[in-house]
């Protein structure tokens, strides 16, 4: 009977400590998405006007437009942070700064382009900017705009710049912990698979050549040789 009792109280036991680990998990899971990852807004390193000018913004349901993720360094060597990319961006032409995140050499991710509006980093394709002309000069009147940005990789894409430049210098762990937290973040909220996670260098064959269209732009090797293998392993591990 003791025995019997014993077993019993055992399984109970294990009962309990199976629930509390599950219940645990859960909680973990809850809270590594809601409260460990840090992002500074905007307004607390941009406090001036968000410049939005011509800038795209989605309408429909945010998990449904946004399908990718391409991960980028800046391609500058010192630690510009987000201020200098903006201010080095607008200077190109930009409407705003091209990224939706901007992880810096400290590992503090910074709230980029707000993620409503279509990024500006992936690159283009011809078909979205012919379809883009005809729409803007009237020969096509019946189509909307929206039908050319849907032929852009950067339509659905959110953009991720790590701050560095990776092929002269080795991409710092502390970024690659962030970067990895809004990952998973980002997968979660959005339900964006891992194996739509792109390197820039990637998009050209994986996101515009696989839907048939022509990519517009130069070859590139963002994000760089010191952080592509890294980053790679980063997402086949997520
Ligand atoms: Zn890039």
């Amino acid at each position: 009977m003791r025995k019997y009792l014993g077993m019993r109280n055992q399984y109970l036991l294990g009962g309990i400590i199976g629930s509390a680990f599950i219940i645990s998990s859960i909680l973990l899971h809850h809270e590594f998405y809601k409260k460990d990852i840090s992002i500074i807004p905007r307004v607390k390193w941009d406090p001036s006007t968000i410049r939005r000018g011509s800038l795209f913004e989605y309408r429909e349901n945010l998990t449904k437009c946004l399908t990718n993720i391409v991960i980028h360094h800046s391609g500058f060597k010192f630690k510009p942070g987000p201020n200098y990319l903006l201010a080095y961006q607008l200077s190109m032409g930009y409407d705003d700064i091209a990224y939706h995140f901007i992880i810096d050499k400290d590992g503090d991710i910074y709230e980029g382009r707000p993620i409503n509006f279509m990024g500006a980093h992936a690159g283009q394709t011809k078909e979205a900017n012919e379809l883009a002309d005809k729409i803007r000069t009237g020969i096509i009147s019946d189509t909307p705009i929206i039908s050319a940005y849907k032929l852009d990789p950067d339509y659905g894409a959110i953009g991720i710049c790590l701050d560095g430049n990776y092929e002269l210098e080795k991409v710092l762990e502390v970024q690659l912990t962030a970067l990895r937290y809004l990952l998973k973040s980002l997968c979660f909220q959005y339900k964006i698979g891992k194996a739509n996670i792109f390197l820039h260098n990637e998009v050209k064959e994986k996101i515009v050549r696989k839907r048939g269209l022509t990519f517009v732009g130069n070859e590139t090797v963002c994000p760089g040789k010191y952080a592509r293998n890294k980053i790679k392993h980063l997402i086949s591990i997520l």
